[in-house]
């Protein structure tokens, strides 16, 4: 098994994990619906992008109960 040759110090490690924050979201409004989205990517709830519906929507939402 490979073992350090040197003990990282605390200050090597924190300056290590220095980049290792998590970023928040940045949701923006989907003009569509209203619903917060990501950015660049297709709505969730309505699947519109770019002012199109790119994801049809089932106006029934029992498709997974189905099984
Ligand atoms: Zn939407």
């Amino acid at each position: 098994m490979a073992v350090p040759q040197n003990r990282t110090t605390r200050s090597r490690r924190d300056m290590r994990r220095s980049h290792d924050a998590l970023v928040a979201a940045n949701p923006a409004e989907c003009p569509n619906c209203g619903e917060l989205k990501r950015p660049h990517h297709v709505c969730g709830a309505c699947g519109h992008y770019d002012s199109r519906e790119v994801i049809a929507q089932t106006a029934v939402e029992s498709d997974d109960d189905a099984a």
